[in-house]
């Protein structure tokens, strides 16, 4: 069936493109991701033109036709140009035929037709073509029935899957994560080449099974990407710490919770409330120490205690296995994961004024992320029990705003600063000076005295008295 997808490039650029592809008699076409994600509506501003001849002068003659010469970045080493034009990028490669070696991902490449092109993609989805030439502008090539797949939200190789993902182990994490992030199933032949094949992944770099890897987070229900990655035995690889959650032990008739779908509800949970990235690992990670934690006691039964030490503990090594960012980043995460027991323990107990500023002191500002980690946390197969401590958390939070509103832990700064003390008792740096800031502090969140300069002061003046040191007041 012939198809126009004109509507769905109307902006003037795909005109200009189509007019300088002409100018060079060579014929231009949009094709992968942009198609796929034009025909689901969603939003896409990368765009990838493959020309049957050479890309790279297509992209410089294109660059010159819209007055922003010499801004094309060009690849020499793959054959590809680009450029940037209003919000969109636009890369422009020749087209090619690929073909691999048993121990790379990076295939050996030759040119190639349309066709070849076509088949050297991963997905008959992401194989979709839209022609530019002009007496055919708009037109979809679908070789594959892509369409068909889209309609019926179904991943699919355009060549024999083993083959393909023996080539390119990448597109194992791709086929997941596109399940994951657009709700699309896997075909049953595909999904068993990903299992065949799972052991390949250890060609593709850590950099890129990440990408990935994030991508499946980002998704509205991440666990369909990890239930994937599970099931095709991929997790196990390379995630084991992960893999290391799943499974019930069961003593003298005691069972534990699934720790691994436990972990998969609470991301999913907290996917409703928000899309940052390292809020959703930290959900992630919080239970992660739960299997070298866990011990089976005659009297309590199952016990994880120190999991969530252990847990923020284990998060710099997790962190570097996956080649993510060992900055402030993993900083937040590890000490949501140190802090996740806190805000729910408050549930249970009554609660006092200091334990909840102290909770407001470690936290910091991390404080509203640490309580829908922890809201999100709250998993049964007893919806009463769920409601229960959900009525019961908004205590908790409410509690905790009152207390802030009161006493200002939050952004905390020690009101009496080192050098005043220093000043004060004529003191040089040194424990003294440790000590009595230390002693301040522990007075505030104890509630002892409030959290103002005057008391504070007074405070101070006493503690240092009581260690000997004479203040030097003026006035
Ligand atoms: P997204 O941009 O959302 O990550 P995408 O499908 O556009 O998804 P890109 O990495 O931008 O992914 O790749 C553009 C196109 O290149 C894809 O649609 C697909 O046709 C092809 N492609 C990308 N990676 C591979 C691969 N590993 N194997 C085969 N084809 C691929
Ligand atoms: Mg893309």
């Amino acid at each position: 069936m012939h198809k126009n997808l004109q509507k769905h490039i109307t902006n003037k650029l795909f005109t200009i493109i189509s007019d300088v592809a002409e100018k060079h008699q060579v014929q231009a076409f949009i094709i992968g991701g942009f198609v796929r994600d034009a025909l689901l509506n969603r939003p896409c501003k990368d765009i990838d033109v493959v020309v049957l001849g050479n890309g790279i002068e297509i992209a410089k003659s294109l660059a010159k036709q819209l007055g922003i010469e010499g801004q094309v970045t060009i690849f020499k080493n793959f054959g590809t140009a680009m450029l940037k034009y209003e919000d969109m990028e636009i890369e422009f490669v020749g087209a090619r035929k690929e073909s691999y070696r048993k121990d790379s991902r990076k295939p050996i490449v030759e040119n190639g037709t349309l066709a070849d092109d076509q088949n050297r993609r991963d997905f008959t989805i992401n194989a979709l073509a839209i022609n530019l030439q002009r007496e055919f502008f708009g037109d979809l090539l679908d070789p594959f029935k892509g369409i068909e797949d889209l309609n019926k939200k179904v991943l699919r190789t355009p060549l024999d899957p083993t083959i393909t993902y023996s080539d390119d182990p990448l597109r194992m994490m791709r086929a997941i994560r596109f399940a994951s992030q657009l709700g699309f199933e896997i075909e049953k032949k595909s999904l068993q080449a990903i299992s065949e094949n799972k052991n390949r992944i250890s060609i593709v770099s850590m950099e890129r099974i990440t990408d990935e890897l994030n991508k499946i987070i980002l998704s509205p229900l991440p666990s369909v990407g990890f239930k994937l990655l599970f099931e095709t035995g991929l997790l196990e690889i390379i995630f084991p710490q992960m893999q290391k959650l799943y499974g019930v032990e069961i003593i003298n008739g005691k069972g534990h919770k699934d720790n691994f779908f436990h972990t998969l509800k609470v991301l999913d949970n907290i996917s409703v409330n928000t899309s940052n990235l390292w809020l959703r690992w930290a959900a992630i990670l919080h239970d992660i120490a739960k299997p070298p934690t866990k011990r089976f006691e005659e009297i309590q039964g199952w016990t994880f205690h120190g999991h969530e030490d252990k847990g923020a503990k284990m998060v710099p090594g997790i962190f570097n296995q996956f080649k993510l960012p060992l900055n402030e980043k993993m900083k937040y995460v590890q000490k949501l994961v140190l802090l996740h027991l806190r805000p729910i323990a408050l549930v249970k107990e009554t609660i006092t004024d200091s334990a909840i500023r102290r909770l407001l002191f470690e936290a910091g500002e991390d404080i509203d992320d640490l309580l829908i980690l922890c809201e999100a946390d709250i998993t049964s197969k007893n919806p009463i029990k769920v409601q229960k401590y959900l009525d019961n958390f908004k205590l908790v939070r409410q509690k905790l705003a009152e207390v802030e509103e009161k006493d200002k832990i939050r952004n905390w700064q020690p009101p009496i600063t080192g050098e005043e003390i220093m000043k004060i008792f004529d003191l040089k740096p040194g424990r003294e000076v440790g000590i009595i800031k230390n002693n301040i502090r522990e007075a505030i969140l104890e509630g002892s005295i409030h959290n103002n300069y005057q008391e504070a002061f007074d405070y101070m003046i006493e503690e240092g008295k009581k260690m000997g040191l004479k203040p030097i007041l003026s006035c």
